[in-house]
Protein backbone atom coordinates (compact mmCIF):
# COMPACT_ATOMS: atom_id res chain seq x y z
CA UNK A 1 0.00 0.00 0.00
CA UNK A 2 1.41 3.47 -0.92
CA UNK A 3 2.26 5.62 2.14
CA UNK A 4 1.19 9.00 2.10
CA UNK A 5 4.58 10.08 2.50
CA UNK A 6 6.06 9.06 -1.19
CA UNK A 7 5.93 11.95 -3.27
CA UNK A 8 3.35 12.08 -5.99
CA UNK A 9 4.86 11.16 -10.16
CA UNK A 10 5.14 14.18 -11.78
CA UNK A 11 3.00 15.06 -14.59
CA UNK A 12 3.04 13.07 -18.15
CA UNK A 13 5.53 15.15 -20.13
CA UNK A 14 5.79 14.66 -23.91
CA UNK A 15 9.63 14.59 -25.02
CA UNK A 16 9.56 17.88 -27.43
CA UNK A 17 9.20 16.73 -30.69
CA UNK A 18 9.34 13.05 -29.80
CA UNK A 19 6.00 10.64 -30.10
CA UNK A 20 6.69 8.35 -26.84
CA UNK A 21 4.66 4.97 -26.85
CA UNK A 22 3.95 6.11 -23.32
CA UNK A 23 2.51 9.51 -23.56
CA UNK A 24 -0.51 7.98 -25.40
CA UNK A 25 -1.23 5.74 -22.17
CA UNK A 26 -0.17 8.55 -19.57
CA UNK A 27 -2.84 10.26 -21.43
CA UNK A 28 -5.42 8.22 -21.49
CA UNK A 29 -4.68 6.35 -17.88
CA UNK A 30 -6.45 7.58 -14.77
CA UNK A 31 -3.26 8.87 -14.03
CA UNK A 32 0.21 9.43 -13.82
CA UNK A 33 0.63 6.66 -11.42
CA UNK A 34 -1.61 4.08 -13.48
CA UNK A 35 0.11 4.88 -16.51
CA UNK A 36 3.53 4.49 -14.59
CA UNK A 37 2.54 1.05 -13.42
CA UNK A 38 0.68 -0.06 -16.82
CA UNK A 39 4.01 0.66 -18.41
CA UNK A 40 6.13 -0.49 -15.51
CA UNK A 41 10.00 -2.30 -16.40
CA UNK A 42 8.51 -5.00 -14.22
CA UNK A 43 5.40 -5.78 -16.17
CA UNK A 44 6.57 -8.23 -19.04
CA UNK A 45 4.52 -9.91 -21.21
CA UNK A 46 4.61 -12.72 -22.98
CA UNK A 47 3.87 -12.59 -26.20
CA UNK A 48 4.89 -14.16 -30.25
CA UNK A 49 6.96 -12.24 -32.83
CA UNK A 50 7.57 -12.43 -36.40
CA UNK A 51 11.02 -11.42 -37.63
CA UNK A 52 10.27 -8.73 -40.90
CA UNK A 53 13.81 -8.38 -41.66
CA UNK A 54 17.16 -9.33 -41.09
CA UNK A 55 20.38 -6.50 -41.45
CA UNK A 56 23.89 -8.30 -41.76
CA UNK A 57 26.28 -5.74 -39.84
CA UNK A 58 30.23 -5.60 -39.26
CA UNK A 59 31.48 -7.85 -37.15
CA UNK A 60 29.61 -11.02 -37.01
CA UNK A 61 26.80 -9.08 -35.86
CA UNK A 62 23.34 -9.32 -37.28
CA UNK A 63 20.02 -7.09 -36.73
CA UNK A 64 16.55 -8.96 -36.34
CA UNK A 65 13.94 -6.70 -36.95
CA UNK A 66 10.52 -8.37 -34.85
CA UNK A 67 6.95 -6.99 -34.59
CA UNK A 68 4.50 -8.83 -32.58
CA UNK A 69 2.09 -10.88 -33.84
CA UNK A 70 -0.95 -9.54 -31.93
CA UNK A 71 -0.44 -6.21 -33.50
CA UNK A 72 0.23 -4.06 -30.15
CA UNK A 73 3.60 -1.75 -30.15
CA UNK A 74 5.87 -2.60 -27.96
CA UNK A 75 6.00 -0.28 -24.98
CA UNK A 76 10.05 -0.48 -23.18
CA UNK A 77 12.47 1.94 -22.13
CA UNK A 78 16.06 1.79 -24.05
CA UNK A 79 18.54 -0.37 -22.08
CA UNK A 80 15.71 -3.00 -21.21
CA UNK A 81 15.95 -6.53 -23.26
CA UNK A 82 14.04 -9.29 -23.94
CA UNK A 83 13.88 -13.52 -23.11
CA UNK A 84 13.21 -15.66 -26.51
CA UNK A 85 12.80 -18.63 -26.71
CA UNK A 86 14.39 -20.37 -29.84
CA UNK A 87 13.27 -24.00 -31.43
CA UNK A 88 17.25 -25.04 -31.85
CA UNK A 89 16.08 -28.44 -31.90
CA UNK A 90 12.68 -28.72 -33.70
CA UNK A 91 9.34 -27.34 -32.87
CA UNK A 92 8.45 -30.88 -30.57
CA UNK A 93 11.83 -30.19 -28.21
CA UNK A 94 12.17 -27.61 -25.30
CA UNK A 95 13.38 -24.69 -26.82
CA UNK A 96 16.39 -22.78 -25.55
CA UNK A 97 15.99 -19.18 -24.04
CA UNK A 98 18.78 -16.39 -24.39
CA UNK A 99 18.35 -12.87 -23.42
CA UNK A 100 18.79 -9.88 -26.01
CA UNK A 101 18.41 -6.45 -25.35
CA UNK A 102 16.52 -4.58 -27.88
CA UNK A 103 18.55 -2.80 -29.93
CA UNK A 104 15.83 -0.33 -31.75
CA UNK A 105 14.24 3.44 -29.68
CA UNK A 106 11.68 2.96 -27.81
CA UNK A 107 10.02 6.25 -30.55
CA UNK A 108 9.20 3.57 -32.90
CA UNK A 109 7.56 0.62 -30.68
CA UNK A 110 5.41 -0.80 -33.60
CA UNK A 111 8.75 -2.88 -34.44
CA UNK A 112 11.66 -3.37 -32.67
CA UNK A 113 15.01 -5.17 -32.99
CA UNK A 114 17.84 -7.45 -31.37
CA UNK A 115 21.34 -7.58 -32.56
CA UNK A 116 22.83 -11.06 -32.57
CA UNK A 117 26.76 -11.30 -32.01
CA UNK A 118 27.71 -15.15 -33.64
CA UNK A 119 29.54 -16.65 -31.18
CA UNK A 120 30.81 -19.28 -33.42
CA UNK A 121 30.76 -22.09 -30.11
CA UNK A 122 27.79 -21.30 -29.12
CA UNK A 123 24.67 -22.85 -29.16
CA UNK A 124 21.94 -20.19 -30.03
CA UNK A 125 23.94 -17.47 -32.04
CA UNK A 126 24.64 -19.44 -34.67
CA UNK A 127 21.37 -20.94 -35.06
CA UNK A 128 19.53 -17.35 -35.05
CA UNK A 129 22.22 -16.06 -37.68
CA UNK A 130 21.58 -19.41 -40.25
CA UNK A 131 18.07 -20.00 -39.40
CA UNK A 132 16.22 -16.90 -38.59
CA UNK A 133 14.45 -15.12 -41.52
CA UNK A 134 11.68 -12.84 -42.59
CA UNK A 135 8.18 -15.10 -41.33
CA UNK A 136 10.09 -16.76 -38.21
CA UNK A 137 8.21 -16.48 -35.38
CA UNK A 138 9.13 -16.69 -32.31
CA UNK A 139 8.22 -16.69 -28.16
CA UNK A 140 9.38 -13.89 -26.08
CA UNK A 141 9.08 -12.25 -23.05
CA UNK A 142 9.51 -8.79 -22.25
CA UNK A 143 10.67 -5.77 -22.00
CA UNK A 144 12.76 -6.98 -18.95
CA UNK A 145 15.38 -5.25 -16.76
CA UNK A 146 15.50 -2.05 -14.83
CA UNK A 147 18.84 -0.99 -15.83
CA UNK A 148 17.14 2.53 -18.03
CA UNK A 149 16.75 5.96 -17.73
CA UNK A 150 14.70 7.29 -14.60
CA UNK A 151 11.39 7.89 -15.83
CA UNK A 152 10.91 11.60 -14.31
CA UNK A 153 13.40 13.01 -16.03
CA UNK A 154 12.39 12.34 -19.93
CA UNK A 155 12.70 15.56 -21.37
CA UNK A 156 16.59 15.51 -20.81
CA UNK A 157 18.82 14.89 -24.37
CA UNK A 158 21.58 12.20 -23.53
CA UNK A 159 23.82 10.73 -25.65
CA UNK A 160 25.27 7.30 -24.71
CA UNK A 161 28.12 5.50 -26.38
CA UNK A 162 28.65 1.74 -25.49
CA UNK A 163 30.73 -1.02 -27.31
CA UNK A 164 30.18 -4.77 -27.44
CA UNK A 165 27.60 -7.35 -26.84
CA UNK A 166 27.73 -10.87 -26.26
C1 LIG B 1 20.59 -9.06 -20.30
C2 LIG B 1 21.36 -9.67 -21.46
C3 LIG B 1 21.38 -9.01 -22.66
C4 LIG B 1 22.09 -9.56 -23.74
N1 LIG B 1 22.10 -8.87 -24.91
C5 LIG B 1 22.78 -9.39 -25.95
C6 LIG B 1 22.80 -8.70 -27.22
O1 LIG B 1 22.20 -7.63 -27.39
N2 LIG B 1 23.48 -9.27 -28.24
C7 LIG B 1 24.17 -10.46 -28.08
O2 LIG B 1 24.77 -10.92 -29.07
N3 LIG B 1 24.16 -11.12 -26.90
C8 LIG B 1 23.48 -10.63 -25.85
N4 LIG B 1 23.46 -11.32 -24.66
C9 LIG B 1 24.11 -12.64 -24.59
C10 LIG B 1 23.15 -13.72 -25.14
O3 LIG B 1 22.07 -13.90 -24.24
C11 LIG B 1 23.82 -15.09 -25.32
O4 LIG B 1 24.48 -15.42 -24.11
C12 LIG B 1 24.83 -15.10 -26.45
O5 LIG B 1 24.18 -14.85 -27.69
C13 LIG B 1 25.53 -16.47 -26.55
O6 LIG B 1 24.56 -17.47 -26.65
P1 LIG B 1 24.88 -18.81 -27.42
O7 LIG B 1 23.75 -19.75 -27.15
O8 LIG B 1 25.27 -18.56 -28.84
O9 LIG B 1 26.19 -19.36 -26.71
P2 LIG B 1 26.25 -20.43 -25.50
O10 LIG B 1 25.88 -21.79 -25.99
O11 LIG B 1 25.50 -19.92 -24.34
O12 LIG B 1 27.80 -20.41 -25.19
C14 LIG B 1 28.49 -19.18 -24.93
C15 LIG B 1 29.97 -19.48 -24.88
O13 LIG B 1 30.25 -20.28 -23.71
C16 LIG B 1 30.97 -21.42 -24.09
N5 LIG B 1 30.57 -22.54 -23.21
C17 LIG B 1 29.33 -23.08 -23.16
N6 LIG B 1 29.32 -24.07 -22.23
C18 LIG B 1 30.56 -24.12 -21.73
C19 LIG B 1 31.18 -24.93 -20.73
N7 LIG B 1 30.49 -25.87 -20.08
N8 LIG B 1 32.46 -24.71 -20.46
C20 LIG B 1 33.17 -23.74 -21.09
N9 LIG B 1 32.65 -22.95 -22.03
C21 LIG B 1 31.36 -23.14 -22.34
C22 LIG B 1 30.61 -21.67 -25.55
O14 LIG B 1 31.64 -22.35 -26.22
C23 LIG B 1 30.46 -20.26 -26.10
O15 LIG B 1 31.70 -19.73 -26.52
C24 LIG B 1 22.79 -10.79 -23.58
C25 LIG B 1 22.73 -11.44 -22.35
C26 LIG B 1 22.04 -10.89 -21.31
C27 LIG B 1 22.03 -11.61 -19.98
Amino acid sequence: MRSSAVPALPLAQRVRGLEMPWNRVLSSASGPAGAATALGPWHPQEFAAECVETIPEAGGMMVFVFRRMDGAPLAFRSGQYINIDFPIDGPNAEPVSRSYSISSAPTEPWTFSITIKRDPKGKVSPWAHDNIRPGTVLDMLGPVGAFHLADYDRRARFLLLAAGAG
